[in-house]
């Protein structure tokens, strides 16, 4: 049975929705009802905008060594409720229970993280020019926040907000997906529990096109932090223009792989097999193009199929799954599509390729060689368990196709020539870039991507200060 009750929280307070109305979540694996989640009415919004304003006014006075403590109480909270809240994660989006524990105890780190460094937020004192002066630099929280988050990973979207936002003193009014309620609101549960004052954090869901305008047509959020699809993105900037909220954009990507044939290839293709179907490929900074350098490729191709057979798809609850289904039934029709056209251009489907059964939405691992750069699939986010592998020749050609899409959040390396990767990190059009290892996420590093993936980061001090404003202070004869 789905562990979690579904409710909202406004000014600390859990309800269902003023109007009664209410959504099925679906379980991808089975396509059964799992639960119902419950809308927000227009006027639970505006309940829900005055407690992020009234929860603000509280934690900004609030110590930051006591939201320390109220933050990681609540991770305590939630890693003592970890095998209830990883069940509810796997039932609601499809990933197996072991990658569902591996993000929530990410997403613990993560509070633990910012709760630590919102003591961090230091101002600093400049030295004045006139006499009798004092030149003071102060952090603020930037005010109440607001967030909407996608469904690919239901702990970690949310967590990464909620946690910036209280590390830094503002109050978060989130949305979370309306197709992986439950882990948000476990999340949630975990600091009420902990004390949280009412109001510093309220959690809404509803149709995301009228809760977004909503609530971006406010005044009361200061800020705007999303991840999502670009087309997203995109039109939340434009309803925050009014009210000139900051934003912070965590959107999609296309990463490349970029294999030379200096580069140590079992381990780039163990690596890059893990990496790219995890969470069945829907992942922002999935691998996505391989280019692989010619005297290398078919090894490769080889190596990574033998591989890819080994992966057993199922229901993430079930023993030895390693992969879960699609999250929902228009990602399969999506993966369909990608497939044809690259055929239609020349592909060649070594493995995978077709839907697996007609109950869940089941998709198995696929790898596709000989993939033309025209191919749909090079230049549109695959955001699925599709890896497109293409061969290059020279250096300066594979740094210009991998930059040639207007992305430009991951990129991974592989070689063991300390002179070309130093060389290919610099000319990469990436926010993050992997050399020999995929691991550009961590709670105290800076995530986020460039051109059209956005701008903003999360994690690291610069997570934090996405939620700070700067006011200069000077000071005669004090
Ligand atoms: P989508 O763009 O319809 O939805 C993505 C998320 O944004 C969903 O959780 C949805 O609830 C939310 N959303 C959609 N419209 C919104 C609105 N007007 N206001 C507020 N929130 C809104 O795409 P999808 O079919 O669910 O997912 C597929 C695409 O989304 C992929 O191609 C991928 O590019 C992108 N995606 C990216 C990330 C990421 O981490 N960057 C995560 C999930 C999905």
């Amino acid at each position: 049975m789905y562990p979690e009750k579904l409710e909202l929280l406004i000014a600390g307070e859990w309800c269902q929705g003023s109007e009664g109305v209410q959504e099925a979540v679906i379980n991808p694996a089975t396509e059964e009802v799992i639960a119902q989640v419950p809308h927000a009415s227009a006027s639970d919004l505006d309940r829900a905008l005055q407690a992020s304003a009234d929860g603000f006014k509280i934690w900004k006075k609030t110590p930051a060594n006591q939201r320390q403590k109220v933050m990681s109480d609540a991770a305590n909270l939630l890693e003592e409720r970890i095998d209830t809240v990883s069940k509810t994660l796997t039932m609601e989006m499809g990933k197996p229970l072991f990658e569902s524990k591996i993000e929530l105890q990410f997403a613990i780190e993560v509070m633990r993280w910012y709760a630590e460094e919102g003591k961090r937020a230091y101002g600093r004192v400049i030295p004045h020019r006139f006499p009798g002066t004092r030149q003071m630099v102060l952090k603020e929280p930037v005010g109440p926040a607001c967030a909407f988050v996608a469904w690919n990973f239901p702990a970690n979207n949310a967590m990464r907000k909620i946690a910036g936002a209280l590390g830094a003193g503002c109050s978060m009014l989130i949305k979370p997906s309306e197709e992986t309620p439950g882990t948000a609101v476990a999340i949630a549960r975990s600091l009420q529990d902990a004390g949280l004052p009412p109001g510093v954090l309220n959690v809404v869901f509803g149709v995301p096109d009228d809760v977004s305008r909503h609530v971006l047509s406010s005044w009361i959020p200061r800020k705007l932090s999303f991840t999502g699809s670009i087309p997203v993105g995109k039109h939340l900037q434009k309803l925050s223009a009014d009210t000139l909220k900051r934003c912070t954009m965590e959107l999609g990507g296309h990463a490349p792989v970029i294999v030379f044939d200096d580069a140590n290839l079992e381990k780039a293709m163990d690596d890059m097999v893990a990496f790219k179907f995890r969470n069945a490929g829907q992942v922002c900074i999935s691998p996505t193009r391989f280019y692989v350098q010619e005297g290398v490729q078919d090894e490769f191709v080889h190596g990574v199929v033998e591989r890819v057979k080994k992966i057993k798809v199922g229901n993430g609850l079930d023993e030895g799954v390693v992969m879960g289904p699609l999250v929902g039934h228009r990602r399969l029709e999506v993966m369909d599509d990608f497939i044809s056209d690259a055929v239609a251009h020349g592909a060649k489907v070594e493995t995978g390729g077709q839907r697996l059964g007609n109950q869940g939405y089941f998709f198995p691992p696929t790898v596709l060689s000989n993939v033309s750069d025209d191919a749909r699939i090079m230049t549109e986010e695959p955001f699925g368990p599709i890896a497109p592998i293409s061969s290059f020749s020279s250096f300066d050609e594979v740094v210009q196709r991998a930059n040639s899409l207007p992305f430009g959040l991951a990129s991974f390396v592989y070689t063991q020539d300390g002179a070309k990767a130093t060389a290919i990190e610099e000319e990469l059009e990436a926010g993050m870039v992997g050399v020999n290892h995929p691991g550009v996420s961590t709670p105290e590093s800076p995530f986020g991507g460039i051109n059209e993936s956005g701008y903003g980061s999360e994690g690291g001090i610069e997570g934090l200060d996405a939620f700070l404003r700067t006011k200069f202070v000077t000071e005669y004869g004090v």
